[in-house]
């Protein structure tokens, strides 16, 4: 009897396994076609009644094959092809027009089978017709015994087909498979299958393509989703569990040392979210082996201060903190503010420094040659104690007298390959690492896509902070709002404050954008995380408007380019903003471009900024109350939720202006979402709805095998914090997996070699 492994070709013979072999990913072992589940079940016999249809309806219908014939098209070259298709009572033309002969659709649509059809409903000569309608047959009505068998089940299995093979020749072929295979072995261990009162496997398989009822069904796709987040949480606990087994120098904090001080200075209380994940930290620092944490926080929760304190304790304890910012401008941003906030702590050897004060060193792959030497010999000799720097930190003749500490910030640019980078700077052992999502994402989410990393959430904003009011500005039906919205530019300027003007692109000449730190981070990007879970890009959505998810499904015309920064603020200044002072920020500028033009509108010399996404992440500027974001709709959700985070930081209400011309739609409807809701969590959420579960798993999963088929991140949360729990478990029992043979083979199977390489790799 074949098992489940083996080659398909002897079980369903040498035509059926060619066509299998080009399905999906190649189906080519028994296990193979068993993974490939319907897509769908259509009830039995449900036969649509046709008579009715009406025009113009998109209707799918179920129906029987009459009668079907070619002729050739009068006037061109090409043939129609007419198929009636009935319901017993009423008929229905299906047409087909062919540029050549259409003799293998003659033979495929023979009379006799059922099928689904679907397409829009119109009137042709008096004969209702559907025109190029999509179809799937299911099955013949009489004649073939197993298929007759197979169309009284009450179910009726609808797969994924192919041009080369039809869901029902599919379904033959799995019914052969199932009524050979030898299942001897179960991937879940028996005690969760009682616990969880779930199927066995070979049940489940049966089931899953031959379901007795619905209940059936469900029960069969539970089981099958058991295995898929069982099997990733096993590989990810058994990846925390090889990092604990890493050594670090615990970092405990002490008595009278810089933390303390910092504290008493600060000019705010801490939040309770703050001071939680503040003491969780402190403990992971404490330990022998190295924290791995994923700080999530809401826009403007206050996560640097939570780093900023776990930096310290670093310090307090003689090592060193680095902290990795994804583009030169939050580099920068994050080494004058932390300066700030230090103050005479962070002035080690200076006149006014504090006792044991420390020095804060910016290193960043732009800077000035004395500079950048100053920067290394301050992070090679112990000097700095804190070292701020974007990717040029990486490099490798970078040194640290004793890094203790690498803090991410804003992780989604940086990949597992730049975290290693940096983890083989410690001297000793290996550092701890705090890592910070600049867009919060649902916990089970990030607990699978960031599988290596304990997850800390802040949800709460400090207190004080004002609402961000934000409103759609339509302005293909209302092109007078636009106007207004300059003109509430100019108030805003008027009352004292200022304004970001956000554009999807840099120039007008240019359709890529390439926003240096965009076109850098293309280079950067993480090859695959564990079991090619990736944690990079997964979750990233547009930048400078290179591609966006506007784009996801839904655009029919070519539409005009994005606008452009340059072009926008150009107009701006000749026309409805003359007279306010205009600063232009985007990636292609030079560095100490870049650092001037934010200097000056944090400083407020600039009124109004216009600007690519640079401005995303984290550039705090409280004074800025109105952020415009032009081309709206081609931003994502969470993105615009990351934008707008900039205004609202101060004591003054935030205002954010969405201006699109997309008529009311999909597009529409996002930034409603957008305008309706301030919980970034909800938003995030919406945002991975609306990709493809392979997106939202990371590109790294692209053209490979899927693990998840059944499951999905979102809707499946429950039960993936149930199978993490299990994990655990097993793995704190029997890391190895010695006691469970099937399992561990299955998880093999799941790994390919590039997987498992990588996986010893990190
Ligand atoms: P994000 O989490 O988005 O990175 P930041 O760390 O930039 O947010 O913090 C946003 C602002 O909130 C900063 O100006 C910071 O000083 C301020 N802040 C942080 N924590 C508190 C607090 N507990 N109370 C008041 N203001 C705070
Ligand atoms: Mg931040």
């Amino acid at each position: 009897m074949p098992k489940l492994s083996d080659p398909l070709r002897p079980v369903v013979g040498d035509k059926a396994a060619k066509r299998l072999a080009g399905l999906g990913t190649g189906l080519r072992t028994v296990g193979d076609l068993l993974s490939y589940y319907p897509r769908r079940y259509e009830t039995r016999g449900d036969l649509t009644e046709l008579a009715g249809l009406r025009d113009g309806e998109h209707v799918t219908v179920q129906a029987m094959i009459a009668a079907v014939s070619t002729r050739p098209m009068r006037n061109r070259r090409g043939s129609i092809l007419e198929a009636v298709v009935t319901d017993g009572h009423g008929s229905l033309t299906l047409t087909f027009f062919g540029k050549g002969r259409q003799d293998w659709r003659e033979r495929q649509l023979a009379p006799g089978l059922y099928g689904l059809f679907s397409g829009q409903v119109s009137t042709f000569r008096d004969k209702r017709q559907l025109a190029h309608p999509e179809y799937e047959l299911i099955g013949v009505g009489a004649g073939d015994s197993a298929r007759a068998a197979e169309f009284a089940s009450e179910l009726i299995p609808i797969y994924p087909a192919s041009k080369d093979i039809a869901s029902w020749q599919i379904a033959d072929s799995v019914r052969l498979a199932l009524a050979s295979v030898e299942i001897d072995s179960d991937p879940l261990p028996a005690q969760i299958r009682d616990k969880h009162r779930l199927y066995g496997y070979a049940r489940a398989l049966t089931a899953i393509h031959r379901p007795e009822d619905m209940r059936d069904k469900s029960r069969a796709e539970l089981r099958l989703k058991w295995d898929e987040a069982f099997m990733l949480q096993v590989v990810l606990a058994q990846r925390r569990r090889v990092s604990t087994e890493y050594i670090a120098l615990p970092r405990a904090p002490v008595e009278a040392g810089l933390l303390g001080e910092f504290d008493r200075g600060l000019p705010f209380e801490l939040t309770a979210g703050q001071q939680q994940a503040g003491s969780t930290i402190s403990a992971d620092l404490a330990q022998a082996h190295p924290m791995h944490r994923l700080l999530q926080g809401e826009v403007g929760s206050g996560k640097t201060v939570v780093a900023l304190r776990a930096m310290l304790q670093v310090v307090d304890a003689a090592g060193q903190a680095a902290l990795l910012a994804p583009t030169e401008v939050l580099a920068q941003q994050h080494q004058r503010s932390i300066s700030q906030m230090l103050g005479p702590l962070a002035m080690a050897g200076q006149l006014g420094g504090a006792e044991h004060a420390t020095r804060v060193a910016l290193l960043t792959g732009s800077q000035g040659s004395a500079a950048r030497r100053r920067a290394l010999l301050e992070a090679a000799s112990g000097g700095a104690g804190i070292v701020i720097g974007t990717h040029a930190l990486l490099e490798e003749h970078v040194q640290f007298a004793d890094l203790g500490l690498i803090v991410i910030d804003e992780q989604h640019r940086f990949g597992v390959e730049q975290r290693e980078a940096l983890r083989g700077k410690a001297a000793e052992g290996r550092p701890h690492v705090l890592v910070m999502t600049a867009t919060p994402i649902p916990r089970t989410v990030a607990m699978t896509v960031f599988g290596d990393l304990e997850v800390t959430e802040l949800t709460e904003l400090p207190a004080g902070r004002s609402a961000i009011a934000t409103h759609v500005v339509p302005t293909a039906e209302k092109p007078h709002y636009l106007d207004r919205t300059w003109q509430r530019v100019t108030e805003e300027v008027a009352a004292g404050r200022q304004a970001y003007v956000v554009c999807p692109r840099i120039a007008g000449d240019s359709d890529a954008a390439g926003d240096s730190e965009a076109a850098g981070r293309a280079g950067t990007r993480a090859g695959h995380g564990a079991g090619g879970f990736a944690e990079d890009d997964g979750l990233r959505l547009a930048e400078d408007g290179g591609f966006d998810l506007g784009d996801l499904g839904e655009t029919e015309q070519p539409r005009r380019p994005a606008l452009a920064v340059t072009e926008v603020a150009a107009d701006l200044k000749h026309g409805p903003l003359a007279g306010l002072r205009l600063g232009v920020l985007h990636g292609r500028l030079g560095p100490d471009e870049k650092d001037k033009v934010m200097l000056a509108f944090a400083d407020g010399q600039v009124d109004v900024l216009v600007t690519t996404t640079v401005v995303e992440v984290g550039v705090d500027v409280p004074n800025a109350t109105m952020m415009v974001v032009m081309d709206a709709d081609r931003f994502g959700v969470s993105q615009l939720h990351q934008l707008r985070g900039r205004v609202g930081r101060g004591g003054h209400p935030g205002l954010c202006l969405l201006v699109t011309e997309a008529p009311a739609g999909p597009a529409r409807d996002r930034l409603d979402a957008v305008a309706a809701t301030q919980d970034g969590f909800a938003l995030s959420r919406l945002d991975l709805e609306q990709r493809r579960e392979g997106d939202v798993l990371g590109a790294a999963q692209a053209g490979r095998r899927s693990s998840l088929k059944l499951l999905t991140l979102l809707k499946d949360e429950e039960l993936i914090g149930q199978a993490r729990q299990e994990a655990e478990e097993l793995i704190g029992a029997d890391p190895a997996l010695a006691t469970q043979p099937a399992l561990a083979a299955a998880i093999a199977t799941l790994l390919d070699p590039e997987r498992a390489e990588f996986l010893e790799k990190a």
